[in-house]
């Protein structure tokens, strides 16, 4: 676990399959696939393309993903 050096919020790093390491939200969420164009990433490193779950929508069937931190970052404008 490590800390966003521009928000303070608790992250992880994950390697990606093409060996690229991304900042992820620490909690997984579920994720509808082919419901949106939003990227995840699962803790295989295997990107998926989709929502957010809505919590009516969340059950065990669906795939468990992190939230690339860029996206939900406070302070995202720092984050290049
Ligand atoms: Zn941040």
């Amino acid at each position: 676990m490590s800390i966003c050096k521009f928000c303070g919020t608790e992250i992880d790093w994950i390697q990606t399959k093409d060996g690229q390491y991304i900042p992820i939200n620490f909690d997984p969420v579920f994720v509808i696939e082919d419901g949106g164009r939003e990227r995840f990433i699962e803790d295989t490193g295997t990107e998926i393309i989709g929502r957010l779950a809505r919590p009516e929508e969340e059950n065990c069937n669906l795939p468990v993903a992190f939230v690339p931190h860029v996206r939900t970052c406070g302070n995202r404008l720092n984050f290049r």
